[in-house]
C-alpha cells in the first residue's frame, strides 16, 4: 500500500450535470477535480452554490485550466483571475497554472501545475525549479511523450522531489506515458489523474478510476512490485492487462502488467531495462512482446530458449537478475487448442494460409507434432524460403482453392494465420466460402473475437469444426505467466477476465 490518491477528473457543461459527475466520482476518489473550465460561463455561479450544499467527505480540487494548458475555456486572464477570487471554503485543494497562482491562497493543498501539450521540454529541469520555488505545497507537471523513453526526464525530476521531499505530481500523457499514471503512486507522486469512465478522459492516456483500482491496483503496489507489460506499437488495444493482472492477484504476488508503447526498441532497451545502461529502477520482471518487436527483440538477449531460436522469433521475455532470456509461447499456445479439439497431429495434412511471425509459430508447432504442412501465401518468394525452412512444402494461395475443392479428401486442417477477419479493414473477409471448404475435417482462424469470423461462420455453414484464436491467445498467455512467475496460471479466472473486456 502506498500514500498517493487518485483524483478523479470531472468535466460537465452545466452545474447539474457536473454535480452529478461528482456524486458518480465519490465511489472512486479520493480527491475529485472539478474542472470549472469545462462549464458554460453562466453555470459557474450555479456550480459554487451547488458545491457549498453538497453533503460529502471526498476532498475538492477546483481547477479553471486556461485553453493554452490544455483547457476547455477560453476565458481571459482577467476573467481567471476573477474566477479565483470569487472560489473561497469547501475546497481541500486548487490547481493553479503559474499565471494565477499568486491571485489564490484560499485552500491548503495549492497545486501549481504546467502542462506541455505538444513534447517534453528541453529546460524540465529548470521549470520544476521555478515552480517548486513558488510556495506551492504542491508541483505538477504534464508533458506528452512521442515515445516511452521520452518520459524518462519527468520520472527522474519524481525521483528528485522525493529525495528532498516535496509533493511532486508527475504526468506523461498520450498513450507513451500511460505507464507513469499507472506507476507513480507506487515512485512516491503525490496524485494520479483518473476518468470518471472511458470515453470521459479529461487529458490523453488516461485510465478509468476503475480500473487504476481493481485492475493495475495503483494504491496497493509499491516499488518493490515487479513490472511485466506488452511492449509494441501500436499497443492501445491490447487486452493483456486484463488477463496478466487478476492472475497476479490471484495467485498473490506483488506484480502488475502494463500495456507499454515502445517506438524505439533499441532506446527503451538501454535506457530503461538494462542494468548497466538504464537510468531508471522499475523492477522489470519481463515483457510480453508483440509486433513489430518479435524479431528485432532477439538481439538485446542474453539467452534465447531453443523453440524461439528456432521460430525465429520472441514473444516472451524474462528478466532474471538482469539478464533477460526470451521464449516463444505462441507455438504451445496454438498447438494446445488444436490438440484438445482434433486429437493427435501425427501425418494429419494441414494447410496453413499466411507467411508471418503467427505462420511461423503454427508450421514450427505442427511438424513438432509430425503434421505434414503445406504453405500458401500471396507472395510466392517469401512463402516458399519459409517453408523450405521449416522442411513444408508450399503452394501459392491461388493454388489453395484448388486444392481444397479438388483434392478435399487430402487435406485435413485449414489453419488461417491472415489478418482476414479481424477488427477493421478486412473485418468482413473470408478467404473461402462454405463450399469451398468441403471435404476438410477442421478449421482454424487464428482471428481472436468474441463473435464467428467470416470464415468460421461459413466452417460452420460447412458443417465443419472449427475454433477462433481465443484460445491461442489464453493458452499463450498462461505460458508465459508460468514462465515469469514459476506459478501455475489460473486459466479459468484469465479467460473470463479476458473475455469480458473483449469487444463484442
Ligand atoms: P503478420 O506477421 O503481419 O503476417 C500476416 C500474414 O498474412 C502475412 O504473410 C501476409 O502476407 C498475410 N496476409 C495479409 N493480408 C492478406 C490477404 N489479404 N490475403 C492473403 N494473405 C494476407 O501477422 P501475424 O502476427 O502473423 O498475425 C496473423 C494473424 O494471426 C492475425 O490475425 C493475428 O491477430 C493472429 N494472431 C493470433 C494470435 C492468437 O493468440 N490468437 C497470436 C498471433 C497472431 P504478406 O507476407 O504477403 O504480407
Amino acid at each position: 500500500m502506498n500514500r498517493g490518491k487518485i483524483c478523479v477528473s470531472v468535466c460537465a457543461e452545466t452545474a447539474d450535470e457536473m454535480t452529478a459527475k461528482i456524486k458518480q466520482a465519490e465511489e472512486f476518489a479520493d480527491v475529485i477535480e472539478v474542472r470549472f473550465d469545462c462549464l458554460r460561463s453562466d453555470q459557474i455561479s450555479n456550480l459554487k452554490s451547488q458545491i457549498s450544499n453538497l453533503k460529502s467527505d471526498v476532498l475538492l480540487l477546483a481547477t479553471h485550466r486556461s485553453a493554452e494548458q490544455g483547457g476547455k475555456s477560453a476565458a481571459s486572464i482577467q476573467k481567471r483571475k476573477e474566477f479565483w477570487r470569487s472560489i473561497n471554503g469547501k475546497y481541500w485543494g486548487a490547481d493553479l497554472e503559474c499565471d494565477v497562482f499568486d491571485i489564490f491562497n484560499g485552500s491548503p493543498n495549492r497545486i501549481i501545475s504546467q502542462h506541455d501539450l505538444v513534447g517534453v521540454p528541453a529546460d524540465l529541469d529548470a521549470i520544476y525549479e521555478r515552480m517548486s520555488s513558488t510556495g506551492a505545497e504542491i508541483t505538477k507537471l504534464a508533458v506528452t511523450p512521442n515515445d516511452i523513453t521520452d518520459c524518462l526526464s519527468i520520472w527522474k525530476l519524481l525521483e528528485r522531489a522525493n529525495d528532498v521531499h516535496k509533493q511532486f505530481i508527475p504526468i506523461a500523457m498520450g498513450d507513451a506515458g500511460k505507464w507513469t499514471r499507472i506507476l507513480g503512486l507506487a515512485h512516491g507522486a503525490f496524485m494520479t489523474y483518473a476518468s470518471l469512465e472511458a470515453g470521459d478522459e479529461t487529458a490523453p492516456g488516461q485510465v478509468t478510476a476503475k480500473d487504476m483500482i481493481e485492475v493495475y491496483r495503483v494504491k496497493e503496489i509499491d516499488e518493490h512490485s515487479e513490472v511485466f507489460g506488452v511492449i509494441g506499437d501500436p499497443i492501445a488495444q491490447s487486452l493483456s492487462p486484463y488477463m496478466h493482472n487478476p492472475a497476479f492477484v490471484d495467485r498473490g504476488l506483488n506484480a502488475v502488467f502494463l500495456s507499454i508503447l515502445v517506438k524505439d526498441l533499441d532506446e527503451f532497451i538501454l535506457r530503461m531495462v538494462k542494468p548497466k545502461t538504464r537510468e531508471v529502477e522499475l523492477n522489470f520482471g519481463g515483457f510480453s512482446v508483440t509486433m513489430p518487436h518479435k524479431q528485432a527483440i532477439m538481439k538485446h538477449l542474453d539467452a534465447i530458449d531453443p523453440t524461439a531460436k528456432a521460430i525465429g522469433a520472441v514473444n516472451t521475455v524474462k528478466i532474471t537478475d538482469g539478464k533477460l532470456t526470451g521464449y516463444n509461447t505462441d507455438a504451445h499456445g496454438f498447438i494446445t487448442p488444436l490438440k484438445a479439439n482434433f486429437g493427435h497431429l501425427q501425418d494429419s495434412r494441414v494447410a496453413v494460409v499466411g507467411a508471418g511471425g503467427a505462420a511461423r509459430a503454427c508450421v514450427y508447432a505442427l511438424k513438432q507434432e509430425g503434421a505434414e504442412v503445406t504453405v500458401f501465401a500471396r507472395d510466392a518468394a517469401k512463402g516458399k524460403a519459409f517453408a523450405d525452412e521449416f522442411g513444408a512444402k508450399f503452394s501459392e494461395i491461388s493454388d489453395l482453392k484448388s486444392e481444397i475443392s479438388n483434392l478435399g479428401s487430402d487435406l485435413d486442417i485449414l489453419v488461417d494465420a491472415t489478418p482476414l477477419g479481424m477488427k477493421g479493414q478486412y473485418e468482413n473477409d473470408s478467404l473461402f466460402r462454405a463450399d469451398e471448404l468441403k471435404g476438410l475435417k477442421f478449421v482454424y482462424d487464428l482471428v481472436t473475437k468474441i463473435t464467428d469470423t467470416p470464415l468460421i461462420a461459413e466452417a460452420k455453414k460447412a458443417g465443419i469444426p472449427a475454433i477462433g484464436g481465443l484460445d491461442m491467445l489464453i493458452a499463450q498467455g498462461c505460458k508465459q505467466f508460468e514462465i515469469w512467475t514459476g506459478v501455475e496460471a489460473p486459466e479459468d479466472l484469465m479467460r473470463d477476465s479476458l473475455v469480458a473486456r473483449m469487444p463484442k
